[in-house]
C-alpha cells in the first residue's frame, strides 16, 4: 500500500487534465503532464464551450483562487436567453436565464483556447509538450511507468488517462472499451464579430444561446463571443478596473488569438453530408453547410459566407458505451477518455472536470494516509463511471446528436420536428413550465448525482 504521497502522471494537457494538476498542485501532491501538442497554442481550440454549475463548481475548487477569478475575467459576455428559432430565423422560443452574478451557479460561454491558457497558468513546469504517449508498464513495486514516441519515459505513482475520445491509455488498459460514431456531422464555423455581422442577429440572439431547427433534418446552434479585449488584443475600454488589474498582468493573453466573434455550428445525420466531408477544410466545407442550409433565412447564410476559412473544421460526433465493472489499479480514466459523449447537453467538458475535482478528493485523502491509493482510486471510478454513463446516455438522446433520432427519419422527421418545435413553444409561453424548463438547465448542469 502506497501511503506516502503519490506521484502523479496525467497524460493530456486538456480540460480534465489541467484541472485535476492544478488540484493535486495545490494539495502538494507531485504531478506532470505530458501533452502530444507541441505548444501551448497548438490545437484547434477557438470554439466556444458552456461551462456551468458543475465545470466552475471543479474548477473555484481546484485552481488557486486568484486563476479562477482570471478564469471570471476571461470569459465571454455570459448569455442572457436560451433562443430556439427555425431556419427562417424566427423565434419558436426565447427562455430568459439567470444574470451571472454569481461566480458558479451560471452559465458561462468560454473559448476553449482561452480556458486552455487560464488552466496553463501557472503549471509551466509541469506540463511537457511534444510528448505523445504510447504505452504504459506497471510494476511489482506499484509504480508505473508512461513511454512516449520521442523514447522517453516517466514513471510514478499513478497513470490517469485524461486524452481525450481517442485514449491511447484507454486502448491499452481497457481494450474491450467501445467508442463508436454517433451518426452525425458537424461543421463549425466562426466568423468575426463586426458591426455589420452583429446586425444580422436579433437582439436575443446577439444575447443568447440559439439552437436552430431546421426543416429536413439540419440543425445549428449560434453562439455570440464577446471578450474583454479588441481586436489587437488591448483590453476595451469599459472593462470593470478589477478586471482590467486581473487581465493587465495575466501573460496567458499573449498566446490567445481569441477574438470576438460568432460560433455557428450546423449538424445533421452523416448520411446528409458527403463522403468526403472528413477531408474538406476552409471555403470547400463552408461550401458544404452553404449547400445544406440552401433554405436557411439569407442572413444566417451571409453568416456562413463570411465565416473565417481557416476555422471551419468538420466533426465526427462519437459516443461511448457503458463499460462492464473493472479491478482499480494504478491507472485510471477521467472525462473523454472514459466516458466520451455527443455534445447533446452540452456537459462532456462539464463532466471532465467533475472527474477531476472527485479525483482530487479522492488522491488527498490517500495522501493523508485515509485510504490506500488503489482504494481511492476504486472510489472515484464507483462514482464517476455511473454518472458518466449517465451524462452519455442523456446526451444521445438529446438536440439530434444520434445519427438514428427520429428527426432524420424520412415521414416521423417532419412529425418529430413539429412536435419539438411545439413543445419549447408551450413551454417557453407558461410561466409555470418556463421557470421548470430554466430551473432544469441549470440544475443539470449543476447536479450532483
Ligand atoms: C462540437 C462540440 C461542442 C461541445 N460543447 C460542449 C459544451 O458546450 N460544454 C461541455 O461541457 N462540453 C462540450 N463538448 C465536450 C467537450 O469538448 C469535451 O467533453 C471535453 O473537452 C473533454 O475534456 P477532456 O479533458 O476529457 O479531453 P480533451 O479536452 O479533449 O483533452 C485531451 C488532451 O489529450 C491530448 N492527447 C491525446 N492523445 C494524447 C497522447 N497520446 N499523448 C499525449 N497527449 C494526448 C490532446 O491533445 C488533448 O490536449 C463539446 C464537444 C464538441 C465536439
Amino acid at each position: 500500500m502506497v501511503t506516502r504521497t503519490p506521484h502523479v502522471l496525467i497524460i493530456g494537457a486538456g480540460t480534465g487534465g489541467l484541472c485535476l494538476a492544478h488540484g493535486l498542485r495545490r494539495a502538494g501532491i507531485g504531478v506532470e503532464v505530458y501533452e502530444r501538442h507541441r505548444s501551448r497554442a497548438d490545437g484547434l481550440l477557438g470554439y466556444r464551450v458552456g461551462i456551468g454549475p458543475t465545470g466552475s463548481r471543479a474548477l473555484r475548487d481546484c485552481l488557486p483562487p486568484e486563476l479562477f477569478d482570471i478564469y471570471l475575467a476571461t470569459c465571454a459576455r455570459s448569455p442572457r436567453y436560451f433562443n430556439v428559432l427555425d431556419q427562417k430565423l424566427r423565434p419558436t422560443a426565447s427562455f430568459p436565464l439567470r444574470p451571472d452574478t454569481h461566480p458558479v451557479d451560471t452559465e458561462r460561454s468560454v473559448a476553449r483556447m482561452t480556458l486552455r491558457q487560464v488552466l496553463l497558468t501557472g503549471l509551466e513546469d509541469v506540463v511537457h509538450f511534444d510528448r505523445t504517449f504510447t504505452r504504459y508498464e506497471q510494476h511489482h513495486d506499484g509504480t508505473v511507468t508512461a513511454h512516449f514516441a520521442d523514447g522517453s519515459t516517466a514513471t510514478g505513482d499513478l497513470l490517469v488517462a485524461a486524452d481525450g475520445t481517442q485514449s491511447a491509455v484507454r486502448r491499452q488498459y481497457l481494450p474491450h472499451a467501445v467508442i463508436r460514431d454517433a451518426g452525425t456531422i458537424n461543421i463549425a464555423t466562426r466568423i468575426p464579430l463586426t458591426d455589420d455581422t452583429r446586425a444580422l442577429l436579433p437582439p436575443a440572439v446577439q444575447r443568447g444561446i440559439s439552437l436552430i431547427f431546421g426543416t429536413g433534418g439540419m440543425m445549428g446552434v449560434l453562439h455570440v463571443m464577446e471578450f474583454k479585449w479588441n481586436a489587437d488584443g488591448r483590453l476595451k475600454p469599459d472593462v470593470d478596473p478589477a478586471d482590467a488589474a486581473l487581465l493587465a498582468d495575466w501573460p496567458g493573453l499573449r498566446h490567445d488569438s481569441t477574438r470576438d466573434n460568432i460560433n455557428l455550428v450546423v449538424w445533421s445525420t452523416a448520411r446528409r453530408f458527403p463522403e468526403d466531408v472528413m477531408r474538406r477544410r476552409g471555403s470547400e466545407l463552408i461550401q458544404v453547410a452553404l449547400d445544406l442550409t440552401a433554405n436557411w433565412h439569407p442572413r444566417l447564410r451571409d453568416l456562413l459566407r463570411q465565416a473565417d476559412p481557416d476555422s471551419a473544421l468538420p466533426i465526427r460526433v462519437s459516443t461511448s458505451e457503458p463499460v462492464p465493472p473493472w479491478h482499480s489499479s494504478t491507472v485510471t480514466l477521467l472525462g473523454d477518455a472514459i466516458h466520451t459523449m455527443t455534445p447533446g447537453r452540452g456537459v462532456g467538458a462539464n463532466t471532465a472536470l467533475r472527474d477531476a475535482n472527485l479525483l482530487r478528493r479522492q488522491l488527498i485523502l490517500a495522501a493523508a494516509g485515509e485510504k490506500s491509493l488503489i482504494q481511492a482510486v476504486a472510489d472515484y471510478e464507483a462514482v464517476m463511471v455511473p454518472y458518466g454513463f449517465a451524462r452519455v446516455a442523456d446526451s444521445l438522446a438529446r438536440s439530434g446528436t444520434s445519427g438514428d433520432d427520429r428527426m432524420y427519419k424520412p415521414v416521423f422527421g417532419r412529425l418529430a420536428l413539429l412536435g419539438a418545435r411545439g413543445y419549447f413553444r408551450v413551454t417557453s409561453r407558461v410561466p409555470r413550465l418556463r421557470r421548470k424548463f430554466v430551473d432544469d438547465f441549470y440544475t443539470y448542469r449543476g447536479e450532483e448525482d
